[in-house]
């Protein structure tokens, strides 16, 4: 019995014949157990008819095939990180001290922001001074003291925030970094 367990996303074509599926067509499911691994198969309704009685399937379903939705449509004044972190920290909403750190960080990898700083208060956490390399304003971001499995999850809200594809985005950062350490390399 295998113990992982995944979710498999619908196809987009018919198992068998390979046809793309339409909006709103009949598709009918199977999740089979194939060498220890579960499989999924989705097949449109001919297919299925041909199908034998599907006695190896672990479960079967028949349900609609939905197109995607449309990309959204980008906002008229575009959020920058910045814009958002100057709007976060206004607010003073004590739960997105997270995103604002993150996005503090973001923005120092930019080279919008230069950390000029750190205090380190007896008691309270660790204060990151900032300083905007244009405006000259300064920003101080309190650490928020999270586990690196937390700063993931932040890091993904954060880009989804400004509307990016949180994977390309998690990509292309680890291209920056992996520049920054080989410039950091030359004589
Ligand atoms: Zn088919």
């Amino acid at each position: 019995m295998p113990q992982e367990w995944d979710i498999r996303p619908r196809s987009d074509t018919c198992v068998n014949c390979e046809t793309s599926f339409q909006d709103e067509q009949d598709v009918f499911s199977a999740l089979v157990l194939r060498e220890g691994q579960y499989r999924r198969d989705d097949f449109c309704a001919t297919c299925w008819g041909q199908q034998e009685p599907a006695a190896a399937a672990y479960s079967t379903w028949q349900g609609f095939f939905r197109l995607p939705p449309p990309p959204r449509q980008p906002a008229l004044e575009k959020e920058t990180a910045e814009s958002i972190l100057r709007r976060l920290m206004e607010e003073k909403d004590e739960s997105r001290r997270s995103v604002i750190y993150i996005l503090a960080v973001m923005l120092e990898r930019k080279r919008v922001l230069v950390e000029r700083e750190v205090k380190r208060p007896p008691d309270g956490p660790l204060i990151r001074v900032y300083e905007h390399r244009q405006t000259g304003d300064t920003f101080l971001v309190p650490e928020p003291g999270l586990r690196l499995d937390q700063l993931e999850q932040v890091q993904q809200d954060v880009i989804a925030m400004l509307g990016g594809d949180p994977q390309k985005r998690t990509q292309e950062h680890d291209e920056d970094a992996a520049e920054e350490n080989t410039g950091g390399d030359s004589p």
